[in-house]
Formats: C-alpha cells, sequence, structure tokens
C-alpha cells in the first residue's frame, strides 16, 4: 500500500494528538436531542443547506424546528457543538444503510456551513475541510467506527438529500485516515453507461454491498439512476451523471473491493 499523500490543504496542520487540545470547541447547547439507546458507529457528514452559518444554528437549536447535529463546522474553522457525543442528535431523518435505519440512535453528525445546492453551491475553504478532518480523526479516537461507515448523509438518504456535495473533498479526508477512497482510480470518464437489466445486476450488487438501500434486480429505473447520483457524490464527483458508465464503475469495484477487504 502507497503512503497517504498529504494534501496541500492539510500541510500546515499539527498533528492531530498536539492539535486537539487547541481546537477550539464553542459550546451552543441544542435542546434538540435525547437517549441514543445503542453505541455509536457511523459518522455522518453533512452541508447546512442555508444562506448563513448564524441562520443554520438558529434552526438547529429551535425546538420547533426539532433538527439538531453534534457539531457545526463554520467555514472558517470554528467548531460548534451543539449535542454531546453520548446523545442523539436529529440529523438523518429517514435514512438507510447497511441494513439498519433510525442512523440518528447508532450515528454522530456534523453539518458544515455550506449554502448548498440551493443557495450558491460553492467550495468548502481549506481551513473548514482541516477542522472537519480534525473533528472527524478526534471523534474516531473516541467510538469504534468503520472506515465505511464515515458517509455523506446522501448516501443514507439518496432520495432526499445531495449534502454535502460532490465539492467536499472526501479524497483528502480519506488519505489523512477518515473514511473511503480506492487508490490509483483515475477517472475514466462517462463514456459505456449501461442499462439493461442483466448488466446491471453486479452494480446493483455492488451498491447494496458497500451499503446503500437498492433492489437487486431491473434496468436503469429512476432509483437506481438515484442511488448511482449519491455514489458520484461521495466517490466519483467528476460526474453526476445517474449512469453506470466506465468511470463509476472503476470506483464502484474499488471502493466495494475496499469494503470486503475490511
Ligand atoms: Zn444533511
Amino acid at each position: 500500500m502507497k503512503p497517504p499523500r498529504t494534501p496541500p490543504w492539510l500541510r500546515e496542520v499539527p498533528p492531530p494528538a498536539s492539535h486537539r487540545s487547541a481546537l477550539p470547541i464553542v459550546d451552543l447547547p441544542s435542546p434538540n436531542q435525547d437517549e441514543r439507546g445503542c453505541p455509536v458507529d457511523m459518522l455522518i457528514l453533512h452541508y447546512t443547506g442555508m444562506q448563513s452559518a448564524g441562520a443554520a444554528i438558529d434552526r438547529l437549536r429551535d425546538t420547533d424546528a426539532a433538527v439538531s447535529s453534534h457539531y457545526v463546522v463554520d467555514e472558517d474553522g470554528t467548531v460548534i457543538r451543539l449535542v454531546p457525543e453520548d446523545r442523539r442528535a436529529w440529523h438523518a431523518g429517514v435514512s438507510h444503510w447497511r441494513g439498519h435505519t433510525a442512523l440518528n440512535a447508532r450515528s454522530i453528525g456534523i453539518e458544515i456551513v455550506n449554502p448548498g445546492h440551493e443557495f450558491g453551491y460553492r467550495d468548502f475553504p481549506v481551513l473548514q475541510l482541516a477542522a472537519v478532518c480534525d473533528l472527524c480523526l478526534s471523534i474516531l479516537t473516541r467510538h469504534d467506527i468503520p472506515a465505511r461507515n464515515v458517509v455523506a448523509h446522501s448516501d443514507v438518504a439518496p432520495d432526499r438529500k445531495e449534502d454535502p456535495g460532490e465539492r467536499f473533498d472526501w479524497r483528502a479526508l480519506a488519505e489523512n485516515g477518515v473514511g473511503l477512497w480506492p487508490e490509483d482510480s483515475p477517472d475514466i470518464g462517462t463514456t459505456g453507461p449501461i442499462r439493461d437489466a442483466v448488466t446491471l445486476r453486479p452494480v446493483r450488487a455492488a451498491l447494496a454491498e458497500i451499503g446503500y438501500r437498492v433492489a437487486p434486480e431491473g434496468g436503469l429505473d429512476p432509483a437506481l439512476s438515484t442511488v448511482l447520483r449519491a455514489f458520484q457524490r461521495h466517490w466519483r464527483p467528476e460526474a453526476i451523471t445517474g449512469q453506470a458508465d466506465d468511470g463509476t464503475l472503476v470506483r464502484l469495484l474499488g471502493v466495494r473491493n475496499l469494503v470486503r477487504s475490511g
């Protein structure tokens, strides 16, 4: 296995162990929390999808909205804690991963400030990505969360959600020890999309093995396209086609093999 490549945006960040004590965490407790009832084994990343950080934080602390997350990471890298990790925050909604539902009980949720696709989706600043990475690494020291269970909101609710979206640098996160990214898998383009049920059977099987909820049989129906788009937002951000094209299949098998190798 190759040594991990240090992405440019992390070069100036000290190792997490020495950095953690300096990680500025602002406590702004949310009333939208309750008891978990099971151990944590998932980490779910979101974007806030609102016009400002302040509006998002207000909503995540609003009793009427009845939503929350454990953390919010602002664009300048400030980390705000709304719910303690041993309590359940309400961020995933109707969701599914690896046969499990009701994912709030078993997950930690991080909301990353970004207006999102609705209000002007933009790049995540370097400082923000570094803070998210550092926060994730510290969470992973406290809970037994397998790399394959570090996912996007869009992975667990592909028919409703697009966050944190294709601008989020999952590859850099994985190269720093957070989540999965297949090595040696350059994008080979959008040629050769397959549509027939027989050829799509192994595609459906690979998506299901990774964790998505997908029917085992069928052609390129809208439900499969939706799941393929979710996969692409996470692992093939170069082209969100909703198609089982050549570039998507390479990454799909790459992630499937990582999942298999444990
Ligand atoms: Zn979300």
